[in-house]
């Protein structure tokens, strides 16, 4: 019996997360696996009430969980970041979930490309290091010294930036930090993902060329990586990338990418399968709670009219049950998947008829055909 937190959260979150439990509540008829899901009253709704976003109760409950099936959270009547900052950020951080998976798979004929060759391209993007620590600052005339605050500690940089100083200018500035601990793991955990999908090599993604520091360490600890585990690295620098992902898509399996580069290569992989109602994610901690949603936000424009499309959430469902030790339930999921696209069964954005319910309903009743 797997414990799961439900957290529906904000707009379309509510309706498609109800479209994936009747597709998990199919996999317990047909299989072993089975669950008891407990509902969070996180999001929205509940902070414009009691002004509450992720509490420590919260927390404490979450943590005795074996994963968090999440919606989305963000919503009109609260000003933007205060939601996605305090709830899913900082579940991300409390959880450590230092991997952040997403699957590009090729779902035709909503592929916009014009060969038709089948792709898996599998995204690791780090999710608690680079650009994204908020390690910046501005300097100058208008701000004074600078200090620099990286996480809890204070740290106090002499930097020396080769630009005329005379006549003094204003600053801004962003630092990207990689650790050798946060570098190994992630390392870790992408050969392992590689080996465990039956492949034998890693890409990694950079721009080694120009941000030599950063990226000139982690090539070194991965290549070391790539040597104890016996496998093959291939490096790719961002720009060339975005390219090959367009042009020979189906020429990569694992691909390990920096924050940064992870948020835009993803997104352009989103729409490289069919959009953001396609696409499922996991925000991973190996050792610990992790989390599967949707990537798509809570799209307050569609809330509450039945037209959300819930692949993207059954998609994620996938991805928690082969996490937690059910790959051919999952791999059923994603079959059931590519049964609604061929018969035509979809929310308005695929083309179809069908409200989101409707939809969970379509994709549940194939689990349940496949008893035998
Ligand atoms: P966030 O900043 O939280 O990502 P956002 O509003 O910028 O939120 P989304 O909520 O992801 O972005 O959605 C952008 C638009 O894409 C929505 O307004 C909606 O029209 C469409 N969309 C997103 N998800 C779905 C879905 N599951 N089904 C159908 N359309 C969707």
């Amino acid at each position: 019996m797997k414990h799961l937190a439900i957290v529906p959260g904000d707009g379309i979150g509510k309706e498609v997360i109800a479209a994936g439990m009747d597709v998990l509540d199919a996999v317990t008829e047909i299989s072993t696996f089975d669950y008891d899901g407990e509902l969070f009253d996180i999001g929205a709704d509940r902070y414009l009430k009691t002004g509450e976003l992720l509490t420590d109760e919260d927390i404490e409950s979450l943590k005795k969980k074996d994963a968090i099936y999440f919606g989305a959270i963000g919503d009109p009547r609260v000003k933007p970041g205060i939601m996605e900052q305090g709830v899913l950020l900082k579940m991300r951080a409390v959880f450590d979930q230092y991997i952040n998976l997403r699957p590009v798979t090729s779902w035709f004929p909503l592929v916009p490309l014009k060969r038709e060759v089948p792709f898996d391209m599998h995204f690791l993007r780090e999710n608690t290091e680079d650009f994204y620590m908020g390690a910046g600052g501005e300097f100058g005339p208008s701000n004074g010294d600078c200090k620099l605050k990286v996480k809890r500690e204070l740290y106090t940089l002499d930097i020396d930036l080769n630009v005329d100083a005379e006549p003094k200018d204003d600053f801004a500035f962003e630092i990207g930090f990689l650790s050798r601990k946060g570098i190994t793991r992630f390392a870790d955990y992408a050969f392992k993902y590689a080996q465990a999908r039956g492949e034998d090599k890693v890409t990694l993604v950079d721009k080694a060329n120009v941000c030599t520091h950063v990226y000139g360490m982690q090539r070194e600890i991965f290549q070391q990586k790539a040597d104890e585990y016996g496998m093959k690295l291939e490096f790719m620098f961002v720009d060339a990338m975005a390219m090959a992902m367009i042009v020979r898509p189906e020429t990569f399996g694992t691909i390990a990418v920096p924050n940064l580069f992870g948020d835009i290569l993803t997104d352009l992989g989103a729409q490289l399968q069919g959009g953001l109602g396609m696409g499922g994610s996991g925000n991973i901690n190996p050792h610990g709670v992790s989390m599967f949603e949707p990537i798509h936000g809570s799209a307050p424009d569609i809330a509450g009219q039945g037209k959300a499309n819930p692949i993207a959430a059954v998609l994620a469902a996938q991805m928690l049950l082969t996490n937690q030790g059910y790959p051919e339930e999952g791999q059923m999921l994603h079959d059931a998947v590519r049964h609604v696209l061929d018969t035509g069964k979809t929310t308005p954005d695929l083309g179809g008829k069908l409200k989101t319910a409707e939809v969970g309903k379509a994709i549940a009743e194939y689990v349940l055909n496949q008893k035998r």
